[in-house]
C-alpha cells in the first residue's frame, strides 16, 4: 500500500479553500492568470515538493507531488496554471551541471525564479519532435537560437524556459532524436525581435501560448547536459510528466462525480430526486469506478517512480486510464446537470473544458497506445 498523505491533502485543500469557485470563474472570463493562487502555492512550498532539501525543496516523491496536484483539481481549482513549476527542474536535477543547479534550484525552490514554460511542441512538427525546426547553432561562446515553438505554456509567466532544439542537422545524425539538445533560456533577458511571445487564446484558460526565437544569443553554459543528447533528457522526464497529469485527472474526476452526486440528491423533477433514477445513478457509478481504478494505476505509477524501479508502461496507462475517467466523468457531470450543466454559474462547464485537454496535451490518447502496443505487447511499430 502507498502512503495517502493525508496532512498534505488537507494543507492543499485548506489553501485551496481560500480561492472559491467564483475567483476561477472570473479568471476564466476575463483569460487571465492566477496570480495570486500560484503565489500561496509557491509560498506554500508545494511547487517545490519535488526539489531535494539540499537545494532548498521539500524533497518529496512523486507520489506526494501527485497527491497535492490531485487535491488541487478536486477542489475545483485548476493547477495547469503552475504544475510545471513541479517537474519541468526535472531535467535540470538529472542532467545539469552542479553550478547550473546550485544557480537556479534554490531560487526555484524559495519562488524567487519560475520555471514552468517547455519549448518543445512546434507548428510543423506536430508529435514527431524529431522533425522540430528550431535550431541552435554554434557562435562563438555560445549558441544563436532560431525558429518557432506553439502551445509553450505559461511562458509569459515564466522566467525560465527549458528548450528543445536541434544542434546537429537530422540528416547528419545516426538515429532521428540524436542532435537534439536542451537549453535553459532566460526569459528576463531576452527581448524581441529575438524573442516573440504571443498568447494563443483557447477554449479554457490555459495561458498558452507562440513563441518565435530570431537569433537570439545565448551563453554555452544556457545548455543542460551534453550537446545532441537533449531528446534522452526529456524522455527521461515524460514520466514524472504523465503521472502528475494523471493525478490531476482523478482529481477533476472526483470533483465532478462529487459535484454530479451532490446535483442528483437535491434536484427533484417528477415529485423525487433525479439521483432516485438508475438512468441517473449508473453513470455516475461508472464514472466512480473507473476514477477508482485509474486512481490505482496512478498509485502504481508513482510506487515504481519513487522506488527507481521502470516505469513507462504505468506512467502512460495511468494517463490514459486517468484521462478517459476524468473526460467520462465530466460527461456525465454536464448530464447530470441538464440545462445546468451550461450554466458558468455552476462550474461544470469550465471544468469540463479544462479536463478535455488531456485527450491531448501533453501526450495524446492515441500516442499513448502505440506506446503500450509497441513497447509493452510487441506489436510492429505503427509511424
Ligand atoms: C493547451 C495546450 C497546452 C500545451 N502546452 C504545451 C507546452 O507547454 N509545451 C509543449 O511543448 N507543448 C505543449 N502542448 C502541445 C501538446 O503536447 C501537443 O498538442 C500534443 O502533443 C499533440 O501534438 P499536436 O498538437 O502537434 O498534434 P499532431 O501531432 O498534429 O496530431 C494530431 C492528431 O493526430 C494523432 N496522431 C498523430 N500521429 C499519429 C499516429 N502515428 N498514430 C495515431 N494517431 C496519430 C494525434 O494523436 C492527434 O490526435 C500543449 C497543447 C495544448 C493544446
Amino acid at each position: 500500500m502507498t502512503e495517502t498523505y493525508d496532512d498534505i491533502r488537507a494543507a492543499v485543500r485548506g489553501l485551496c479553500a481560500t480561492f472559491p469557485p467564483a475567483y476561477w470563474r472570473d479568471l476564466d472570463a476575463a483569460r487571465a492568470y492566477p496570480e495570486a493562487f500560484v503565489k500561496a502555492l509557491t509560498e506554500a512550498g508545494f511547487l517545490a515538493a519535488l526539489i531535494p532539501e539540499r537545494w532548498g525543496g521539500s524533497g518529496l516523491g512523486i507520489a506526494a507531488a501527485a497527491a497535492i496536484l490531485e487535491e488541487i483539481q478536486k477542489s475545483g481549482a485548476n493547477g495547469a496554471a503552475c504544475h510545471a513549476q513541479m517537474y519541468i527542474m526535472g531535467t535540470l536535477l538529472r542532467h545539469g551541471s552542479e553550478a547550473q543547479k546550485d544557480q537556479y534550484l534554490p531560487a526555484i525552490a524559495r519562488g524567487d525564479v519560475r520555471l514552468q514554460a517547455f519549448g518543445v511542441t512546434e507548428p510543423t512538427s506536430g508529435t514527431d519532435t524529431s522533425r522540430i525546426r528550431t535550431t541552435a547553432v554554434r557562435d562563438g561562446g555560445g549558441y544563436r537560437i532560431s525558429g518557432q515553438k506553439v502551445w509553450t505554456s505559461r511562458a509569459q509567466h515564466s522566467d525560465l524556459m527549458l528548450l528543445l532544439a536541434r544542434t546537429t542537422p537530422r540528416e547528419q545524425v545516426a538515429k532521428p532524436h540524436e542532435g537534439l539538445s536542451t537549453f535553459l533560456i532566460d526569459l528576463r533577458t531576452a527581448k524581441p525581435p529575438a524573442l516573440v511571445i504571443r498568447p494563443i487564446r483557447t477554449m479554457m484558460n490555459h495561458a498558452t501560448t507562440e513563441v518565435w526565437f530570431e537569433d537570439l544569443h545565448v551563453p554555452a553554459d544556457a545548455r543542460i547536459g551534453e550537446e545532441g543528447r537533449g531528446f534522452r533528457y526529456i524522455l527521461d522526464g515524460m514520466n514524472a510528466e504523465r503521472i502528475l497529469i494523471a493525478a490531476e485527472c482523478v482529481g477533476d474526476a472526483r470533483w465532478f462525480i462529487a459535484k454530479a452526486t451532490a446535483y442528483a440528491r437535491e434536484r427533484v423533477v417528477f415529485g423525487r430526486p433525479i439521483g432516485q433514477n438508475q438512468g441517473i445513478q449508473f453513470p455516475i457509478a461508472r464514472a466512480f469506478a473507473a476514477t477508482e481504478a485509474a486512481a490505482l494505476m496512478v498509485a502504481k505509477a508513482a510506487q515504481r517512480f519513487d522506488r527507481g524501479e521502470p516505469c513507462g508502461a504505468e506512467a502512460n496507462m495511468a494517463k490514459l486510464l486517468a484521462a478517459d475517467a476524468s473526460w467520462q466523468a465530466a460527461d456525465m457531470c454536464v448530464q447530470t446537470h441538464g440545462g445546468f450543466g451550461f450554466a458558468e454559474e455552476y462550474d461544470v462547464e469550465r471544468k469540463f473544458r479544462e479536463t478535455r485537454l488531456y485527450q491531448v496535451a501533453p501526450i495524446s490518447t492515441n500516442l499513448i497506445l502505440t506506446y503500450l502496443a509497441e513497447h509493452v505487447l510487441g506489436l510492429p511499430r505503427s509511424y
